[in-house]
């Protein structure tokens, strides 16, 4: 593999299409997201966001057009997808931690079956981002036996294990309890500002305006306002962007 150019962009979507049945769920989406850029996606319930992101690494294929991450396009299956996924972290509202594995063996599983990691190198990795992300004291305990918002932070040192090039996140903290919010809004930032490619899917506003380069408005499948936080909120073009703020503001 050659090693990409810095002005590559991290995500590349060309004229992508995604049908469930006959409903048109991707409208020819064509987004460039640089090296460092953090993207946070809004749109009402239903316009496509949760697609967006599970077709960027094709956990959901697409009907037409072309997805490269760092400048690789993706395969359509096989062995290479599994190591072309590994490039691309994803956190879910839902934290998806295999229940009964340890908090540990949730972080080094997919170091050591994807990157054939040692277990011994994939244990000291994971310690070093539980540590960050404030939960190492945590590492030998259950996902059950933790809260929300900690097995949230887990989900995320989990992706971050892989070494991933970018990082999804699909309304990582709407399954919180409000005062769980912030500590995984905070460990967010935190990676935002170590410069990691990042598409968000969130509601929570105050995020976006604080960690992010680039609000995308999604609708019906489409991209239908792409702006900088402050230009979006303060001055939205579009009725359905007035609309939808209109609703949750
Ligand atoms: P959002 O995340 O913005 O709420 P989604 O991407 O989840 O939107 O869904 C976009 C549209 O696709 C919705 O109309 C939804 O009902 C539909 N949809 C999502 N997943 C499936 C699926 N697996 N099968 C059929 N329709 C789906
Ligand atoms: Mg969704």
């Amino acid at each position: 593999m050659t090693a990409a150019s810095t002005d590559t962009p991290m995500i590349r979507m060309s004229a992508v299409d995604k049908y469930f049945g006959s409903l048109h769920v991707l409208r020819e989406i064509d987004l460039e997201v640089p090296r460092g850029q953090v993207v946070v996606v809004l749109g009402p319930s239903g316009s496509g966001k949760s697609t967006l992101c599970r077709a960027i690494n094709r956990l959901e294929p697409i009907n037409s057009g072309s997805i490269e991450i760092d400048g690789v396009p993706l395969p359509a299956e096989g062995r290479s997808l599994a190591e072309l996924r590994a490039d691309v972290g994803m956190v879910f509202q839902q934290f998806n931690l295999f229940a009964h594995k340890t908090i540990l063996e949730n972080v080094t599983l997919g170091p050591i079956k994807v990157r054939k990691q040692s277990k011994e190198a994939a244990r000291e990795t994971a310690l070093q981002l539980l540590e960050r992300v404030g939960i190492a004291n945590q590492a030998d305990k259950y996902p059950a036996q933790l809260s929300g918002g900690q097995q949230q932070r887990v989900a995320i040192a989990r992706a971050l294990a892989m070494k991933p090039k970018v990082m999804l996140f699909d309304e990582p903290t709407s399954a919180l309890d409000p005062e769980m919010v912030n500590e995984v809004l905070d460990v967010m930032t935190d990676l935002a500002a170590e410069g990691m490619t990042m598409l968000v899917v969130t509601h929570e506003m105050g995020f976006a305006r604080r960690a992010a380069h680039r609000v995308l408005f999604m609708a019906d499948g489409e991209v239908v306002e792409d702006a900088a936080p402050d230009a979006f909120f303060d001055d939205p073009k579009s009725d359905r962007a007035k609309d939808f703020l209109g609703k949750i503001l």
